[in-house]
Formats: C-alpha cells, structure tokens, sequence
C-alpha cells in the first residue's frame, strides 16, 4: 500500500500542519490509501496462505483466519472495482 498523504482526510490523526502521516497509526479505509495491481495480487497470494494455514487450525482460530483471509480479497475486490489507470490520473 501507498500513502498519498493528504492531511485533511488523514484518519492516522495527523498533528495540525502536519507535511507526513503518522504511519504508526495507519488506519484500515483511509482514503489516502493508494494500491497497485500488484499490491491487489499479493493481497490474493497472502490470503491463500493463510486459507492453508487455516485449513490445519483448530476451530476457532481457523474461523479467525479465514476471516482475516477474506478481508485480504475484499481488498484486492475493492482495488479491482475502483482502479484507475495511471493514464486517467494525470
Ligand atoms: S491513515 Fe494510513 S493511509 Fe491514511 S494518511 Fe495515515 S498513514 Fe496514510
């Protein structure tokens, strides 16, 4: 993920006049967050290890990452249904 820091739209809660995020607090669902096909297809291979490793898990903890798994994906859906070239932003 890339940050394409904007201050007024920050959710990491920037101090005011702030010129860089406060990465440490990085939040899921800033708009700021900038994502490349690449970074949606490693989101997929991520999550797939993670199905494997949950495929050997105990119950709950198997749920959980599964979960985890398919927030990856809802991600890489996300970047794929609201992509746009680099072509079209500039
Ligand atoms: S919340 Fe994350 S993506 Fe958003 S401005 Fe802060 S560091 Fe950047």
């Amino acid at each position: 993920m890339i940050c394409a820091f904007k201050r007024d739209n920050a959710l990491c809660e920037p101090d005011p006049g702030a010129t860089a995020p406060r990465q440490y607090a990085c939040r899921s669902g800033c708009g700021n967050t900038v994502r490349t096909d690449t970074h949606a297809r490693q989101l997929r291979e991520r999550a797939d290890e993670i199905d494997q490793l949950a495929a050997s898990a105990p119950g709950p903890l198997g749920q959980r990452l599964r979960a985890n798994a398919d927030r990856l994906r809802e991600t890489a859906d996300a970047h794929d249904t609201t992509a746009q070239t680099a072509e079209a932003l500039t």
